[in-house]
């Protein structure tokens, strides 16, 4: 009998693995968010991925796409219902209150990780994708809500894609604003209920006012005839939107006003705003937000008003590959090789490397391990990428000299003491 060969287990559908030559440029894109987001004074908070069922139901609605298809469900061992979080707002709420942080006060949070949403992966779209999202509470007027669209703009322009994206804006009014609205949409949907599809017929019981944002054709064309929102909003929150935008022009940020953006989650209201691109399909919206000042009581604790706003990671990844926008020195990890040429070399070589990496702080300094060729050694050099070879031999070891190889130009190897290293990379790094 043959030897069966074991089956390899591959990653689930929709949940990447991030190799390094993918990591470093995700750590490019989180340094520039970590910067922008410490420059306005936003908090990082962490929450679990898991969470009560319950938590998704009363905060994203039971009618939307998330909670009805989306979410990955399961009973734990005890029984109770859990759900790997679909987004990040309802657990950064649930832990707000849960931590007295809502109470007279004002803040401004942010987070990173994964979200999970069972939806048929492609391009853009996947099970486990991740969002860095920003919540802040306690403030109502529309001045925070320009300070994200200012804050995320800033991290646009930081990381070149400014000119690629475009900021749709509309406002949802108060829930008593929307429900009135809704009634008047539904009734002249009634009048075509032919040209409906059929997703839409659906909604039109259950949650009418995502067929505004339905995809298909014949329905978008019926609704250029509809009601539509603005027409609806009381006079507090027509200033408060106003005044949103009468802010933006101020500091110069272009929008559009999209009248059928209604987003997929019930908490929104009056402010909702998402950043689109044209460059990666139909997944283009890259970050998307808006008030939600109803959700902190509709989880049972005093009314906080609260705004704030999520974006695809992917997504904006993406965008800066397909832009080419990435810096070369992204892919550069590693300033100085050091080759080990001898059996009785690594135990100087590796001592010699932890001195100069707490000479020269910003040192990438890798040592190889495990022997080799000086040949095999050398592919390994240009593998890695530094500009810059150290060796040491057995020579080097008895006259405690290092030898130094500039990779990148034509000059004979030197051989230098631990102090003239330490000066050269210095002033290489500097
Ligand atoms: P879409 O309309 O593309 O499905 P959404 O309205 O469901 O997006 P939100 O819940 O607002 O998305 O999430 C905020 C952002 O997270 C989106 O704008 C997008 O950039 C990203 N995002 C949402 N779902 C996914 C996914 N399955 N894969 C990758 N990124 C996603
Ligand atoms: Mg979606």
């Amino acid at each position: 009998m043959g030897k069966t060969v074991a089956k390899q287990l591959q990653a689930i559908r929709g949940m990447n693995d991030l190799l390094p030559e993918q990591t470093v440029v995700w750590q490019y894109f989180e340094q520039k968010v970590r910067g922008v987001l410490a420059s306005t004074g936003y908090q990082e908070i962490r929450m679990p991925v898991l969470e009560p069922t319950e938590l998704f139901k009363r905060s994203i609605g039971e009618v939307t796409d998330i909670v009805e298809k989306e979410m990955y469900t399961f009973d734990d061992r005890n029984g109770d219902s859990l759900t790997l979080r679909p987004e990040g707002t309802a657990g950064c709420v649930r832990a707000a209150q849960q931590h007295s942080l809502l109470q007279n006060q004002t803040q401004r949070l942010w987070y990173y990780g994964p979200m999970f949403r069972h939806e048929r992966p492609q391009k853009g779209r996947y099970r486990q994708f991740y969002q860095v999202g920003v919540e802040t509470f306690g403030m109502e007027g529309p001045d925070i809500d320009a300070e994200l669209i200012l804050m995320s703009a800033r991290l646009w322009r930081e990381l070149g894609i400014l000119d690629h994206v475009r900021l749709e804006l509309n406002s949802l009014g108060t829930a008593a604003d929307r429900k009135r609205y809704r009634e008047a949409l539904v009734e002249y949907l009634r009048g075509h209920l032919e040209a409906l599809d059929d997703d839409s017929r659906r909604r039109l019981d259950s949650n009418p006012l995502r067929i505004l944002d339905s995809k298909n054709e014949t329905t978008q064309q019926l609704l250029e005839g509809a009601p539509v929102l603005s027409d609806y909003l009381d006079e507090e929150s027509q200033l408060h939107f106003s005044a949103l935008k009468a802010m933006l022009d101020e500091a110069g940020v272009a929008y559009v006003v999209n009248p059928r953006l209604v987003r997929g989650l019930d908490y929104y209201g009056k402010t909702v705003f998402e950043w689109v691109t044209t460059e990666l399909g139909a997944q283009g919206t890259v970050c998307a937000g808006g008030r939600y000042d109803g959700l902190v009581e509709q989880l049972g604790g005093k009314p906080v008003p609260a705004v704030g706003f999520a974006m695809g990671v992917e997504r904006l990844i993406l965008l800066l590959e397909t832009l080419q926008l990435i810096p070369a020195e992204v892919h550069h990890q590693v300033d100085a090789y050091l080759l080990v040429l001898g059996e009785n070399c690594s135990s100087y070589a590796l001592t010699v490397a932890e001195q100069l990496r707490l000479a020269v702080p910003s040192l990438r300094l890798v040592v190889n391990c495990g022997g080799g060729s000086f040949k095999s050694q050398m592919k390994k050099v240009a593998r890695s990428g530094a500009p810059i070879a150290l060796i040491v031999g057995d020579d080097e070891v008895s006259s405690r000299r290092i030898g130094v190889k500039y990779q990148d130009r034509d000059e004979p190897q030197q051989a230098l003491t631990l102090e003239q290293t330490q000066n050269l990379l210095n002033q290489q790094l500097a």
